[in-house]
Parts: structure tokens; C-alpha cells; sequence
């Protein structure tokens, strides 16, 4: 039995977690939730995000399902450092992984495109925002803000083994460095010669590089032609949101914070929504295939696939919520999709 630590969250992360659980239950298989409160309500409530004791509490789980934390009345990043930020660091989900899979056609942007799979494995924990600087003579006119960028060996070294390992494991031809090492001559060299070094241990994988400035460009161009690509951690940020946009936005984007090692968290990428929290207009789907890559980390990859595969079907079908220029409400779209993993369509191939 594999237990979950479910953690619904905020506004609409609260609606698409309760769907994302029907399609999860719909598989019966051997697995365990149990919910946690944190997030605004709590908060308000008790003046607590996460405590000590609540990380040592889930730590004995086998992997967090997160819906989304974010509240107009609370001050914008308490939530989000005292929550997200907090499981990141404390539990050192060092790889941030984030599929741009296209599953239907017709919801890119993009002209004459089809084949678009690409996993973006985003170093999670150093680079730009390690958090290591500060100001000199700060609100002054000879101000001062230095933002340090953190590569460490080992940091890189990892992030670099799990792509690799990841493109062995999932059957994939190729691993893209991304980085800009032609201007970071010290910090993006590190990452050159890690990447080179660890790489001739893979020799079954085909290795190659590009500068990020032009890996943007070609991404809209030509996707097809990437694979796995592994880049540092604010590359990767703007890059896998460039990337999501190219699959269908944000209401099919989902990300996990791994630790191959420890505890792994899996979540939507968009947040809350206050705008349309409690309306029944939130799309499940991004959390679905949270779900989805969740299942496929603990071993159930069969199930995870039948999941994007229903995913896929109600995209053909038009079964939609209106950001997808549908009709149907967030609790339709996760009855439908459960009841397609349930057996009762053939999404079994
Ligand atoms: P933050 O990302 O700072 O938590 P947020 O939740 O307002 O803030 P996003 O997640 O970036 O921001 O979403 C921006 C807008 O996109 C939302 O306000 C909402 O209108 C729309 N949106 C996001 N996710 C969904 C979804 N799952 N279904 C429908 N619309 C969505």
C-alpha cells in the first residue's frame, strides 16, 4: 500500500484535486490519501503554514499530490514560501520535472504541428534563485543588489544523472543541455563539463546543446526535434511555461518536484485562480495528469498512460471546460474521466 499526503490547497486547486481524486479512485489500486489542510483557510485560522512537526509527519509518505496554494487576503508569497517553497527546500526536490506533451492537435499554437513531446528536467534548487545576495547601501542613490548564481558540482552532477537516467528508463533518443556558456563562461562551463563527463556513461543516449536564446527560438519553430532537455533553474522556468503554452496552456500543465531519493511532490502548474475559484469553470485536467506522472513515479505506468490517454479522449471528444472553449463544468470533466479510466470506455490498449 503506497500513502499519499494530499494537500487540495487553495481556491480552484481545491476543486480540481477533488476530480483528480475521483480519477485516481476510479483505477483501485493500492494506494492511501490522506488530506492536509494547508493553505489560506488554515492559515487565517491558526497563523500556520507548515510547521516542523508537519514535515516530519508527511515524510512517511510516498508522495504528495498538491493542488495549489495562493488567497487575495493573504500578503502575496506567505503561502508560497511558507508552503511550496518550504516542501521544495526541506525535502530537497531537486529536479523540477515538466512534460510539454501535445495530446491533441488542435490545441497548440503552432501551425502545422503535431509531434510535440519534450521533458524539460529543471535543476530546482541552485542557480539564480539559490536566495544568496543582498543590497549595499540600500533606497540610496549608490545602490547596490547583487543576486548570486549557485552551481555546485554536486548539484549539477545530479540533475544531470537523473535526465540521463530518466531518457534510459522512459525509452528516449536524446538529452539537450540548455544553458548559456558562451557568456557564463564560469557558472555554464561547469555545467559543459559535468554534462560531457557524466554523459559518456550513456552512450545510448544521444547528447547535444543548444544556448537557450536559440533552444526559444527553435522550440517555436521546429519542437519536434527535442526530446529530454535538462537546463538550470531559471531557464528553466521560462522555458517550460514557453513549452506549455506550445501543448495546450495552462489547464493541461502539470509538474512534479522529485527527489529520486526521498519525497516527491506532484502538482498542476497553475495557481489558484481567484477569479474564477467556486464558479465550477476550473479545468481538472492539469491536475489529472499531475495524477498521471504521480502514479507513473510510484511504478504504475500503465495506469498513468490509460489516465493521459482518457485525457486525450476528452480533448477529441470536446469534452471541455469554457478555458478550452468548452461547456462542460470542472465536476462533468472529472466524472467523464473517471469513468473512462474505470473501464467503462475502451482507453485499455
Ligand atoms: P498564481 O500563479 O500567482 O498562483 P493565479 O492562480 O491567479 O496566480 P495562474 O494559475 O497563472 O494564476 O492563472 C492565471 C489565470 O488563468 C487564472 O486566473 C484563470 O483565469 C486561468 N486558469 C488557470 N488555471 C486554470 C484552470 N485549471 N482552469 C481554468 N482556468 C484557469
Amino acid at each position: 500500500m503506497k500513502k499519499i499526503a494530499v494537500i487540495p490547497g487553495d481556491g480552484i486547486g481545491r476543486e480540481t484535486v477533488t476530480e483528480a481524486l475521483k480519477v485516481m479512485d476510479a483505477l483501485s489500486l493500492p494506494l492511501q490519501f490522506d488530506e492536509f489542510p494547508f493553505g489560506a483557510e488554515y492559515y487565517l485560522k491558526t497563523g500556520k503554514t507548515l510547521e516542523d512537526d508537519d514535515l516530519e509527519e508527511l515524510k512517511d509518505f510516498d508522495a504528495i499530490l498538491l493542488g495549489a496554494v495562493g488567497d487575495p487576503r493573504v500578503k502575496p508569497g506567505i503561502l508560497e514560501r511558507g508552503i511550496l517553497l518550504k516542501l521544495r527546500f526541506h525535502f530537497d526536490m531537486y529536479v523540477n520535472l515538466r512534460p510539454a506533451k501535445l495530446l491533441d492537435a488542435r490545441f497548440t499554437p503552432l501551425k502545422n504541428k503535431r509531434d510535440i513531446d519534450i521533458v524539460f528536467v529543471r535543476e530546482n534548487t541552485e542557480g539564480l534563485y539559490a536566495g544568496s545576495g543582498g543590497f549595499l547601501h540600500k533606497n540610496t542613490e549608490y545602490e547596490v543588489a547583487i543576486q548570486e548564481m549557485i552551481n555546485t558540482r554536486r548539484g549539477v552532477e545530479r540533475i544531470v544523472r537523473f535526465a540521463m537516467e530518466y531518457a534510459r528508463k522512459k525509452g528516449r533518443k536524446k538529452v539537450t543541455l540548455c544553458d548559456k556558456s558562451n557568456v557564463l563562461t564560469y557558472a555554464h562551463d561547469l555545467w559543459q563539463r559535468v554534462f560531457w563527463e557524466l554523459g559518456k556513461r550513456y552512450e545510448d543516449i544521444k547528447k547535444d546543446h543548444e544556448y537557450v536564446d536559440a533552444l526559444a527560438m527553435k522550440l517555436v519553430r521546429s519542437p519536434e526535434r527535442f526530446d529530454v532537455i535538462v537546463t538550470p533553474n531559471m531557464f528553466g522556468d521560462i522555458l517550460t511555461d514557453l513549452a506549455a503554452e506550445l501543448t495546450g496552456g495552462l489547464g493541461l500543465a502539470a509538474s512534479g518536484n522529485i527527489n529520486p531519493e526521498g519525497l516527491s511532490m506532484f502538482e498542476p502548474v497553475h495557481g489558484s485562480a481567484p477569479d474564477i475559484a467556486g464558479k465550477g469553470m476550473a479545468n481538472p485536467m492539469a491536475t489529472v495528469l499531475a495524477v498521471s506522472m504521480l502514479l507513473d513515479f510510484l511504478g504504475f505506468e500503465r495506469e498513468a498512460k490509460v489516465i493521459e490517454h482518457a485525457v486525450s479522449t476528452a480533448l477529441r471528444e470536446g469534452f471541455l471546460t469554457p478555458d478550452m472553449g468548452g461547456d462542460k463544468r470542472t465536476e462533468e470533466v472529472g466524472d467523464y474521466l473517471a469513468r473512462l479510466v474505470g473501464g467503462g470506455e475502451d482507453v485499455w490498449f
